[in-house]
């Protein structure tokens, strides 16, 4: 069954706003007590109170039960306008609503329709941040998810002189994500531990630990004890997004973690002195040591690119690297998948001139002409790969937004100029191909 059967035949029969997520998957940043359903809907608070006394609203939230009765009655919450926007594209328009919904077994779908709406259900698949301590301040991230990031905006005061939307990620530290401190007690983390041992253990398919730095985290490695005290009391799938950097004790999760099936996620999406400008705080070589323990050690290692205006110049020496530890310890060992960054959108590779994009592409679609035809490469890694050239295609992408776009270029000046003083960087230096080009903004 393809995806647009799936909707029409499944989804759409359940309700023509059915989807899964709203009862089985959940983000849940602990530190803050910020909750959603998938990436899209905006997060919403848990009540704190409540939760000590009944842990499983830590997803069961007010806000999601009535997004699911309205699902039952076939109205769209407001807040799944990502979904519906796509939807009223046209009839055969396919929204996340499928897939999020397609990881599901059907008899799971079937279960949520029949469940009152106000039930607290068990999840399938969590992602977690307990905290936000890190020790990178990447330049596509913001306070709210970096103590490193905090702690510039502390140091040097706010950016100044943005002009696009979602210029104040980067002007105040945040405080709201992180009002408890790290050595005070918590109420969202231990309703966490204690619907983690009561029944989440049990139910749960998958947990993913996110950050942050998750392996920064005294959490994250009870959480890893808990897994290796208790062996074979859960079959839920443990995965680990972490950065790979200095500070990170790998050699210490492959001890903690021997016998166990863990999916260890990193990201990157450059290599070398760009990649350490992109993600500051990165010790390229350190990550690539890292990377091969892990696959030393018989570990699988998923690489996360977010690709944006920078990463563009080096990203085919980063798929080379990928490819040549995917010929070393097979396909199934190493996988990548390219995120198109989208915000903060004067980092997104829309603000390049169209020539420089036309480049990108190129370099790109060379490469995967190269590629495409050998064993190493997953289908979805094709079709991501496929996605970019696409999307850095200034035909089919032309710039979305003419008006947008001299305060995204304003943007993007402000902002690495600034950036360069507080990280004692040097942009020309780094990027030679853009310089004329960001010279000239
Ligand atoms: S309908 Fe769309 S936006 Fe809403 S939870 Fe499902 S996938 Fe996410």
């Amino acid at each position: 069954m393809n995806d647009l059967e799936f909707r029409q035949q499944v989804l759409d029969e359940l309700s023509p706003s059915f989807c899964a997520a709203k009862w089985y998957n959940a983000t849940i940043w602990l530190g803050s007590g910020m909750t959603t359903s998938c990436h899209h809907p905006p997060a919403h608070l848990v009540d704190k109170d409540k939760v000590t006394t009944n842990p499983r609203l830590l997803h069961n939230t007010d806000q999601k039960k009535q997004d699911r009765a309205q699902m039952l009655r076939g109205e769209r919450p407001a807040g799944c306008e990502y979904c519906w926007k796509i939807e009223d594209m046209g009839v055969n328009a396919v929204s996340d609503r499928v897939y999020k919904s397609k990881i599901y077994p059907i008899e799971a779908l079937h279960e949520a329709r029949n469940t009152p709406a106000d039930s607290d259900v068990n999840l399938r698949t969590l992602e977690i941040a307990f905290d936000r301590t890190c020790q990178f301040a990447c330049s596509y991230c913001n306070p709210a998810f970096s103590t490193t990031w905090v702690n510039d905006i502390r140091r040097n005061g706010p950016y100044q002189y943005l002009e696009s939307d979602g210029r104040n990620h980067f002007t105040h530290t945040h405080d709201s994500a992180q009002p408890y401190g790290i050595r005070e007690s918590n109420p969202y983390v231990d309703a966490f531990f204690a619907w983690w041992e009561s029944d989440l253990h049990r139910t749960l398919q998958e947990l993913r630990i996110t950050g942050g730095e998750p392996l920064m985290s005294a959490h994250t490695w009870r959480l890893i004890d808990w897994f290796r005290d208790n062996q074979g009391r859960s079959s839920t799938r443990l995965a680990i997004n972490s950065n790979l950097g200095p500070q990170v004790d790998v050699y210490r999760l492959l001890d903690s973690t021997e016998g166990m099936d863990v999916e260890i996620y990193t990201s990157m999406e450059a290599v070398g002195k760009q990649a350490e400008y992109i993600r500051d705080g990165l010790d390229y070589p350190l990550w690539r040591q890292n990377v091969q323990a892990l696959l030393d050690a018989g570990r699988t290692v998923h690489c996360m690119a977010t690709v944006n205006a920078l990463c563009l110049t080096t990203l085919p020496r980063l798929l080379n690297e990928l490819v040549e530890w995917k010929r070393t310890y097979g396909r199934e060992r190493v996988n990548f998948t390219l995120n198109i960054l989208r915000f903060p959108s004067f980092q997104s590779a829309l603000v390049l001139p169209d020539q420089l994009r036309e480049q990108f592409r190129r370099d790109l679609a060379q490469w995967l002409t190269d590629h495409r035809g050998y064993s190493y490469l997953h289908e979805h890694e094709i079709n991501h790969t496929q996605r970019l050239i696409d999307y850095l295609d200034v035909v089919k992408t032309p710039h979305s937004d003419a008006f947008e776009m001299p305060k995204l270029h304003n943007d993007f000046r402000q902002f690495y100029r600034q950036y360069d003083q507080r990280r004692g960087k040097n942009f020309a230096e780094y990027f030679p191909k853009l310089k004329e080009w960001y010279d000239s903004l």
